[in-house]
């Protein structure tokens, strides 16, 4: 396996154009009972239980947080199976079968404009627990979390900027749903109420700009901005959006909304879209599968918890008799998996299918590429040190946990060195 951040170069075909195909009906659907913040869940069905889409199916415990799971297609479970989650990990999966008959669960109802004007802030919370809202960027937050807050917010900042490369699931959303979007924010203005929202795009998409800008004359309450900020990597992390956006300088890891900010990112408010105004969780999303190793990049719109293989199949397979490398989410932060026997969750934007070259560490030549590109200030070619001599306090020194894991080290080493590992295991080491 080589280092992903290295062989992203070679990736040869864009997304961000290709209208979304849709695979929203596979025979199986595998939702996982735990996952990256929830190491533990509970099962709530048996073999043979018929499910209808939305209905409670597991129960995950987080290290301050429950999370129901609940069923993405209505049928009959099958069993738990071992698959591989976008965390990198080998987790269980409930297996279900897809009558394909999309049978809603007695939970959903739809709500009114009206209800929805009048639901408290406690109510609106319990929508987003119940439905288990995430951030659907790929950080799979709890998104009712976010909300309990007592800080006063002015601004809903919505991230449309998906930074990392080849990446356009939300790019598409945009595109083609912006009502969703739109009326999603709308719901969260009012709960908040909050001053006015921005939506922030990189500067080169003209054709979101003008998507949102002519979106936004139906709904004259909402006081869109649509801001253009820069097209690089890491634009999307969300400290350095608001820098460019809102000209707010906060620290790594502060907490926007203590500075009357709410950041959410633009699948994750169609999400709350789809959990206020139909008291469904997300079901569906987009999702883009890409890289040099398959025949067909596309973006598609996929039910949750569908076979990563399927969609492979999809794009006509692998290209190259190269061996693959596979990365579940963007290919800067994402996991690189052991195989493709792997889900497709709630959380999960892309993934990128790479034919493997043939990349040598080599020792450290203390260039200082890696210092220069760390949005984070940090001198990862010191933390590199302090972790190979096993000094936590040296670690602790240099602020090791400031680090987000953007990958831009390991991108820039000169001697290919996969520095972003080596963060994630200084920060283990110290937690
Ligand atoms: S992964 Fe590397 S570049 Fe990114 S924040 Fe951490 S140390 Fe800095
Ligand atoms: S970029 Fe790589 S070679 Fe250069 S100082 Fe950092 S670790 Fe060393």
């Amino acid at each position: 396996m080589i280092a992903k951040t290295k062989a992203i170069k070679n990736i040869e075909k864009f997304t961000d154009s290709m209208p979304t195909i849709r695979y929203v009906d596979p025979e199986y659907v595998y939702l996982a009972v735990q996952n990256a913040r929830c190491q533990v869940g509970d099962v709530l069905v048996k073999e043979g239980d018929y499910v209808k889409i939305g209905d409670k199916i597991a129960l995950r415990h987080g290290p301050f947080f429950e999370q129901p799971v609940h069923s993405t297609v209505s049928g009959v479970v099958e069993g738990i199976v071992k698959k591989y989650h976008r965390c990198g990990k080998l987790v269980d999966f409930i297996k279900i079968k897809n009558d394909k008959k999309d049978v809603l669960s007695d939970s959903y109802h739809e709500r009114t404009d009206e209800e929805i004007k009048a639901l408290t802030k406690d109510e609106f919370v319990e929508i987003l627990k119940e439905q288990a809202s995430v951030g659907l960027g790929g950080s799979s937050f709890p998104t009712y979390i976010k909300f309990q807050t007592d800080d006063p917010i002015h601004t809903i900042c919505i991230n449309g900027v998906e930074c990392e490369p080849y990446l356009s699931a939300d790019h598409r959303i945009i595109l083609e749903h912006p009502d969703r979007v739109l009326t999603g924010a709308m719901y969260c203005k009012q709960v908040l109420k909050a001053k006015r929202v921005c939506i922030c795009i990189k500067k080169k998409y003209e054709d979101l700009y003008d998507c949102l800008n002519a979106a936004k004359l139906r709904y004259p309450d909402l006081n869109l901005e649509v801001i253009k900020v820069g097209n690089y990597y890491p634009q999307g992390w969300e400290l350095e959006m608001l820098r460019t956006a809102l000209h707010l300088d906060l620290e790594p890891g502060s907490i926007p909304a203590k500075s009357g900010v709410m950041v959410l990112n633009v699948s994750t408010v169609a999400g709350i879209y789809q959990s206020v105004k139909f008291n469904l969780p997300v079901i569906k999303r987009n999702f883009t599968l890409t890289g040099d190793g398959i025949k067909l990049p596309q973006n598609i719109r996929i039910r949750v918890g569908t076979s990563l293989k399927e969609l492979i199949e999809l794009c006509g397979g692998y290209k190259g008799d190269e061996n693959k490398v596979v990365i579940l989410g963007g290919p800067m932060m994402g996991a690189n998996l052991l195989n493709d026997d792997a889900v497709i969750t709630k959380a999960c934007t892309s993934c990128i299918i790479l034919n493997e070259k043939n990349y040598k560490e080599e020792p450290c030549v203390r260039c200082a590429s890696c210092v220069y590109s760390c949005p984070c200030g940090l001198q990862p070619v010191l933390i590199m040190q302090a972790y190979k001599n096993k000094d936590k306090e040296a670690l602790k020194m240099l602020g090791v946990k400031k680090c987000i894991l953007c990958g831009m080290c390991s991108y820039t080493c000169t001697s290919k060195i996969h520095l972003t590992e080596i963060m994630r295991k200084a920060k283990k080491m110290i937690q």
